[in-house]
């Protein structure tokens, strides 16, 4: 039995080198480095490869792989104390080579790809040499996949793909997308698509506009796409044919629990913010810190950081245990499910106790505010996720027959008195 909350010494040095790392060396790049994703970016391309290669010599690069392709094979509880602090800055990830959806890409290029799309696609992303895109959504739906139109037909050696997606991250700075189509549209729903691997440079990808999120001035890096006659060759598929499904569940069982793991880094910036503010500023003859209602939200968030913080080192831990996703399933939808109210509510705190300071683009809690909308929509909405977790606890459960429940005290109390009768009988005799 061993049951532990400790960090060992030597993997707390490397932890304690990358917060430093990540404040003196990140946090900073983050207010000169617009898209740290556009490899064309001048700024970019001098700041970000020499810290990079600082990650490397460090033996930090890529923790979520294992040593095959090129990580430590650090694991899932060691990779989330190192998230925790890459969660700090949107240049972080980059820097230490598990980005998303890069991360998720490589992961299903490592598990699916054929040798020869390994060496064309998985090798250079995984130096950061290009980026990548997954280009599922579409715009008449994002939850539910089986709405999907989007189509691949097969034409002598060539699939040719049609169709629009809506909200493909980074597809303007990538160099491949992995598309989702119909390739067999009278399969089963679940066994109705395909995925591909496509080259961005096809003719036929029209970019109709890259969308921002509400905190980005002007263009952002979500793109809406039309795939008009976009011919691949037949083995531009990535995974079994009709496996598109599988496929995407592979690549989005990790990417939740990262997206968790790095909100733990942003939900403790909100905290500490708040707290120093707290013990700051000065209002009707008080510190703010010494008002019971600024406690409650200052324990409030403590606690609430804690608990998620507990059950994504849980899940991460199980993910280790079991290395099959299917088994805590229910798990990372728990996790992912309340991954944006911890964010949220820790960020409209901090914001709250910062006044008209907090509101005003000179602070991040708008940023936070948006961001936990993100969390909660990106890989699936939460609402879908409660489902999950519902449907995980109830599959451990089982209904009664009988016309009262199990729990029904009369029931019980009658079965307690049957089991002790003798004991009593005998008590009440010798009174
Ligand atoms: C920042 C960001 C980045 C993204 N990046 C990518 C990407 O790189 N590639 C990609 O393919 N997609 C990406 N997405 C899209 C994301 O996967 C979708 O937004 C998500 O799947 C929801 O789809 P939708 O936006 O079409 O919302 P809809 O499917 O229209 O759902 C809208 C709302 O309806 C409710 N709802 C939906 N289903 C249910 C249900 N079963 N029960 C109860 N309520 C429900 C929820 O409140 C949900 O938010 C990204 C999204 C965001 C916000």
């Amino acid at each position: 039995m061993s049951w532990s909350f400790e960090t060992d010494a030597d993997f707390q040095a490397e932890l304690d080198w990358t917060s430093a790392f990540v404040r003196d060396e990140l946090e900073p790049l983050d207010f000169v480095i617009e898209h740290p994703y556009d490899l064309q970016d001048p700024v970019r391309r001098k700041l970000i490869p020499p810290l990079q290669k600082r990650v490397r010599e460090r033996g930090l690069w890529a923790c979520h792989l294992g040593p095959d392709l090129g990580g430590p094979g650090y694991g899932q509880v060691k990779l989330a104390l190192m998230n925790e602090i890459l969660g700090r800055a949107r240049c972080a990830p980059i820097t230490f080579g598990c980005q998303a959806p890069d991360s998720g890409n490589s992961e299903i290029l490592a598990h699916y790809g054929t040798p020869a799309q390994k060496e064309r696609f998985l090798r250079p992303l995984l130096e950061n040499e290009i980026v990548s895109c997954f280009s599922m959504t579409e715009p008449q739906g994002g939850a539910d996949p089986k709405v999907f139109t989007t189509k691949a037909e097969l034409h002598g050696d060539e699939w040719v793909i049609d169709g629009e997606k809506w909200f493909s991250s980074h597809a303007r700075w990538a160099s491949f997308l992995i598309v989702m189509a119909v390739t067999d549209p009278d399969a089963s729903p679940y066994q109705r698509m395909s995925m591909f691997l496509v080259p961005s440079h096809t003719p036929g990808i029209h970019i109709v506009r890259n969308t921002g999120l509400g905190y980005e001035p002007g263009e952002g890096g979500h793109a809406y796409i039309r795939y008009e006659g976009v011919r691949v060759p037949k083995d531009a598929m990535l995974g079994p044919r009709g496996g598109a499904f599988v496929v995407a569940q592979t690549r989005l069982g990790g990417g939740r629990i990262h997206h968790a793991m790095r909100t733990i880094g942003q939900v403790r910036k909100a905290l500490d913010l708040m707290c120093e503010r707290a013990l700051s500023r000065f209002t009707q003859g008080q510190m703010l810190s010494e008002k019971q209602m600024v406690q409650e939200k200052i324990a409030d968030t403590w606690m609430e950081l804690e608990q998620f913080r507990l059950l994504v080192l849980q899940t991460a831990w199980k993910i280790d245990r079991y290395h099959d996703y299917q088994k805590v399933r229910k798990d990372i939808s728990a996790v992912k499910a309340l991954m944006p109210k911890v964010f949220h509510d820790a960020a409209a705190r901090a914001l709250q106790i910062h006044g008209s300071l907090g509101v005003s683009n000179e602070m991040p809690f708008s940023t936070m505010l948006i961001e936990s909308f993100h969390m909660g929509l990106a890989d699936g909405p939460t609402e879908v996720h409660k489902v999950q977790v519902a449907r995980g606890v109830l599959a451990e459960h089982r209904g009664t027959k009988g016309m009262f429940p199990t729990g029904h005290l009369p029931a019980l109390r009658e079965a307690a008195l049957r089991r002790y009768a003798d004991v009593l009988e005998r008590e009440v005799r010798e009174l």
